[in-house]
């Protein structure tokens, strides 16, 4: 299961960071180091602060966007130290854990960090389900980047381990998990569905004139926002395609005549 893991490190620009986050990884089980854009490569420092976890740091993976680092996860969280102007559906740390735990077993999850100066921008922080916020002091709440992964990479530890104790004690409930429906199909898409729908949602929109290209306001974002929190299943989304769809011959039609 804490192989489903996925630790995502955004546009990192101390690789010393790099290496920390990956020694704190290794500590409570985790392997999967993406680094999306880093400024700068992991070096030798960044191999000297990972300690006995080079091989976290060795084996991460380097890609050029956010997108294509959780394109295959049923689950995204995104680590904020603030609270953005745009409310989004929050997890506490322990929840955040939890909910690693219970959709890890069934597909791969990711918990997203921003950069040191800036974290994640509002268009990264939108491709996620949840946020997580650790309570810091309110006065001074932002953690050193490794150090925010140790404290929520504990948190899916403390989680594993408690099912782990679970699945011994009773183990004909163990695996049932609220992840699967009554068919025995996954309940939740993955990133790489949802986004295509989203897709297909703006272009049916700007065909029937509701978002304007040149002044697209925060439409989507709300969009997002709202299919985000309702995480529709693979029934429900290809219904809501067949509904665009239907909004795309319709607005064919209406150009033709
Ligand atoms: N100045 C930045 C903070 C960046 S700290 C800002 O205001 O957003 C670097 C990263 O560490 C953050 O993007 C986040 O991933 C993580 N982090 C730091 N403090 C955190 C906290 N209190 N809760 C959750 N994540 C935190």
């Amino acid at each position: 299961m804490l192989d489903n893991v996925r630790i995502v490190l955004v546009n990192t620009s101390d690789c010393r960071n790099i290496g920390s986050a990956a020694r704190a990884m290794k500590t409570m089980g985790l392997k999967n180091l993406i680094l999306v854009d880093p400024i700068e490569m992991p070096n030798g420092q960044a191999q000297a602060l990972s300690a006995g976890a080079s091989d976290v740091l060795g084996n991460a993976k380097v890609v050029a966007t956010l997108k294509e680092a959780i394109e295959d996860c049923g689950l995204v969280v995104g680590t904020s130290a603030r609270s953005r102007t745009l409310p989004w559906p929050m997890l506490e740390p322990r929840s955040c854990g939890k909910k690693m735990v219970e959709e890890g077993n069934q597909y791969p999850v990711a918990l997203v960090f921003g950069r040191e100066s800036s974290g994640l921008t509002n268009d990264e922080l939108q491709l996620c389900h949840y946020h997580v916020a650790i309570p810091a002091n309110p006065e001074y709440s932002s953690l050193n980047l490794a150090m925010a992964v140790q404290t929520l990479s504990y948190e899916i530890r403390m989680n594993f381990l408690e099912a782990q104790d679970a699945k011994f004690a009773k183990p004909e409930t163990a695996t049932a998990t609220d992840v699967v429906d009554e068919d025995g199909e996954a309940k939740y898409q993955l990133v790489e569905e949802t986004e295509r729908f989203y897709d297909h949602f703006e272009s049916a929109m700007q065909k029937t004139g509701f978002i304007q290209p040149k002044h697209p306001g925060i439409i989507m974002t709300k969009v997002r926002r709202l299919f985000n929190r309702a995480r529709p299943d693979g029934k429900e989304l290809k219904m809501l395609r067949g509904i665009l769809a239907s909004i795309d011959k319709a607005a064919a039609k209406a150009n033709k005549d």
